[in-house]
């Protein structure tokens, strides 16, 4: 499973379709100040389920829609689509049927986010378990963004716990824990109720 095309359109300063195009070996992206090297990173964090408009540089999570400049309009919506050869079939379950798998994630001023696979729509739980599954995703310690050595450097154990549980691929599970607790809970509850209509019966 490798990373093999990134399409931006409407996302940030990217207002027109761009595509960067991720090949075998080392991708080196350079520019001058400003021009958007790290709003690729944060497309790339984004499509894989990013929710903290802290982590985008914003304040709400439509700031990362165009937002307009002196000659162009505002876009009214972003989107942001992964290509990922899965050749291998090293895909989570689900997601293996095919060589090329791709997930789009859009942004709609108002309506908030959708996301797909392969044309599918599919939840943003599953685009997030997807890469959590494959040893990465939006907080994948392998994208390293301004600042972040300084501050794993003065980071206490357990925040530098969760960089190795990460990388291990074991992330998603603490999500799939807290989900069956919840499960769990709903049927002791139920079983308290149960007990309640048995007692009144008798
Ligand atoms: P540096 O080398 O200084 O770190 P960079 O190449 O990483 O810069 P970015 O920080 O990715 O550049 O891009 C910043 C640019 O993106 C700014 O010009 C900013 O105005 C523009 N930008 C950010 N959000 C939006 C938005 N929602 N709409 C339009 N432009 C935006």
């Amino acid at each position: 499973m490798r990373f093999s095309k990134l399409r931006l359109n409407g996302f940030k300063s990217f207002v027109d379709p761009t595509d960067l195009v991720i090949a075998d070996g080392l991708t080196g992206v350079v520019g001058p100040n400003g021009c958007g090297k790290s709003n690729l990173l944060e497309a790339l964090r984004w499509v894989m389920g990013e929710n903290r408009p802290t982590a985008m540089r914003g304040g709400g999570m439509e700031d990362v829609i165009f937002a307009g400049a002196a000659t162009r309009p505002a876009r009214n919506f972003a989107e942001v689509l992964l290509q990922i050869d899965n050749s291998d079939r090293l895909a989570p379950a689900g997601f293996n049927d095919l060589d090329t798998l791709e997930i789009v994630r859009r942004i709609t001023r108002d309506a908030g986010s959708a996301y797909k696979a392969n044309a599918k729509d599919v939840r943003a739980r599953d685009v997030q378990m997807l890469f959590a599954d494959a040893s990465t995703g939006a907080h994948s310690p392998a994208l390293v963004r301004q600042g972040m050595i300084s501050e794993l450097i003065n980071a206490k154990p357990k925040s530098r716990r969760r960089i190795l549980e990460e990388a291990a691929g074991i992330s998603g599970l603490y999500q799939r824990r807290h989900e069956a607790e919840l499960k769990l809970n709903g049927a002791e509850a139920n079983l308290v109720r149960v007990d309640d209509v048995i007692e009144q019966l008798a």
